[in-house]
C-alpha cells in the first residue's frame, strides 16, 4: 500500500501541507523541536520592534498565529527582548500579548538609545513600575554615546553620559522593589579605560547583574567586555547587539564562565518583515530576496523549518501596495519567523559543538574566524591568568583595548 506521507504521524503540527518538503522533515525537525521547546533559554533573546515581525503579530496563517511562545505558534521558543521605549505603550503588556510568566524569559531594555535618537523623556521610575508588572530582567536607563560620538569614543566624551545615567541608576535603584524583577547595571566603554571609569562611577550601586555593548561588536570588543565582567566577579550578562556570525561563538563559548549569559537582536525580525529578506538556512550570510526585488528562478522554498513547510514561494512574495497592506505585512511576519528559526538552529549547533572545544575551534577555523578563536584563546586566558596579565599577553596582537 502506498505511504501517505502527507499524514506522517511522527511530524509536529502543522506539516500536512507542503508535500515536497515533507520528505526530508521527519527526520530533522523532531530534534529541532525539541532544541527549540528545550527547558528555559540561556542565550538570545529576539527583539519585538516597530515595524518588525510584530506587525503581523494579529494575523494567522494556516490557523496559526504569527509569534513563538502561544500554543497556536508555528513553533516555540522560550525567550523575548523589548525595548521599555516601546513596550510601555502598553502598560499590561505582559497580559496582552499573553507572553507565558513560566518557563519564558522576558527580558526589557529600557530604551535609552530609542529616547536619545527621539528626544522624549522617559522617567526611570516609571520604567521600573513598567518592568516589575511585565518583565523577567530589565537594563538600567543608560544615556549612551552618539553613533557620531562612538565611531571615535574617548574618555571625556564619554564621561557626560556617565553622569547622566549614574543619576538614571540612582532613581532606579531607589524605585526597585519588587524581587522578582532582575535588575543588570548598563556598562558603557570601548575600551578598558572607559569601562573601569564608568563601572567604578557605578560601583557603590547594587544590582543583580550588568549589560554591555562594546562596539565595534567586533568578536574581540566583545572579548574585551566579557573578560572586565569576569574580573568584576559578575555573574549574570547581558550583551547587547552581539549576535554577528564572527561574535556570537565567542558569547556561546564564554557562556561557561558565567551564571547567565544572554544577547538579543532585531536583525531576523527587520530583515525579514521590512526587507523581506530571507535568510538561507545552511548559508546564512546569503539570502533570497522576496517581494517586488524577488528575481530568482528557484521553485520551492529550500528550508525544511516549520513556516517553510506551510508556506510557499508565492507566500513570502505578496506584494506590497503602496504602504503595507495585511497581506504584505503576513509576507513579511513568515520570512521573519523562518529567519528566527533559521538563527536558532545556528545557535544550537554550536552550543552543542562548543562543549568540545578541539571541534569547536575546527570548525571556527574551517569558517575562516580567526578573530574569533582569537577572543576565545583570550577568555581562557582570563580564566586562568586574570584580566590584566591576560591584557598584557594579548595586547601585543590587539589593537585599541588599552587607551
Ligand atoms: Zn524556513
Amino acid at each position: 500500500m502506498k505511504k501517505d506521507l502527507k499524514f506522517t504521524p511522527s511530524l509536529p503540527r502543522g506539516l500536512a501541507t507542503a508535500g515536497h518538503s515533507v520528505k526530508y522533515g521527519s527526520k530533522f525537525i523532531p530534534s529541532a523541536m525539541g532544541m527549540l521547546g528545550r527547558s528555559k533559554s540561556d542565550l538570545f533573546a529576539p527583539t519585538w520592534m516597530r515595524g518588525g515581525w510584530n506587525n503581523s503579530r494579529g494575523e494567522r496563517f494556516g490557523g496559526f498565529t504569527l509569534d513563538w511562545w502561544t500554543d497556536t505558534a508555528m513553533f516555540s521558543y522560550d525567550a523575548l527582548m523589548v525595548s521599555a521605549y516601546y513596550g510601555m505603550e502598553n502598560p499590561d503588556f505582559r497580559e496582552y500579548y499573553k507572553i507565558p510568566r513560566k518557563d519564558f524569559l522576558f527580558i526589557a531594555d529600557s530604551g535609552g538609545f530609542q529616547i536619545s535618537r527621539h528626544d522624549i523623556a522617559l522617567e526611570p521610575a516609571d520604567i521600573i513600575k513598567w518592568m516589575e508588572k511585565n518583565v523577567d530582567v530589565g537594563l538600567t536607563l543608560d544615556d549612551p554615546p552618539t553613533p557620531e560620538e562612538r565611531t571615535n569614543l574617548t574618555l571625556d566624551l564619554l564621561k557626560p553620559h556617565g553622569m547622566k545615567s549614574r543619576r538614571n541608576y540612582e532613581v532606579m535603584h531607589r524605585s526597585w522593589k519588587s524581587d522578582d524583577l532582575e535588575l543588570l547595571k548598563v556598562i558603557q566603554g570601548d575600551n578598558v579605560e572607559q569601562l573601569e571609569w564608568w563601572w567604578d562611577l557605578m560601583a557603590d550601586l547594587e544590582f543583580d547583574g550588568a549589560s554591555i555593548a562594546c562596539r565595534p561588536p567586533t568578536p574581540g570588543q566583545t572579548a574585551m567586555g566579557l573578560g572586565f565582567m569576569m574580573h568584576n566577579d559578575v555573574k549574570k550578562v547581558h550583551v547587547l547587539l552581539g549576535t554577528g556570525d564572527a561574535t556570537i561563538p565567542v558569547i556561546i563559548y564564554a557562556r561557561k564562565w558565567f551564571d547567565r549569559l544572554t544577547v538579543d537582536s532585531a536583525s531576523f525580525s527587520l530583515a525579514g518583515a521590512r526587507y523581506r529578506t530571507y535568510y538561507l538556512p545552511f548559508a546564512r550570510t546569503q539570502a533570497l530576496e522576496f517581494g517586488r526585488q524577488f528575481t530568482s528562478t528557484v521553485k520551492h522554498l529550500p528550508c525544511d523549518c516549520p513556516v517553510c513547510r506551510m508556506a510557499t514561494i508565492d507566500d513570502m512574495n505578496i506584494e506590497r501596495g503602496g504602504h503595507e497592506t495585511k497581506t504584505a505585512s503576513l509576507s513579511g511576519g513568515l520570512i521573519a519567523l523562518h529567519n528566527l528559526y533559521t538563527v536558532l538552529r545556528h545557535y544550537w549547533f554550536l552550543e552543542v559543538l562548543s562543549d568540545d572545544r578541539d571541534a569547536y575551534f575546527k570548525y571556527l577555523k574551517s569558517a575562516g574566524l580567526t578573530e574569533t578563536i582569537e577572543s576565545i584563546e583570550f577568555l581562557e586566558k582570563v580564566a586562568d591568568v586574570g584580566y590584566y596579565d591576560a591584557l598584557g599577553e594579548t595586547q601585543k596582537d590587539v589593537e585599541g583595548w588599552l587607551a
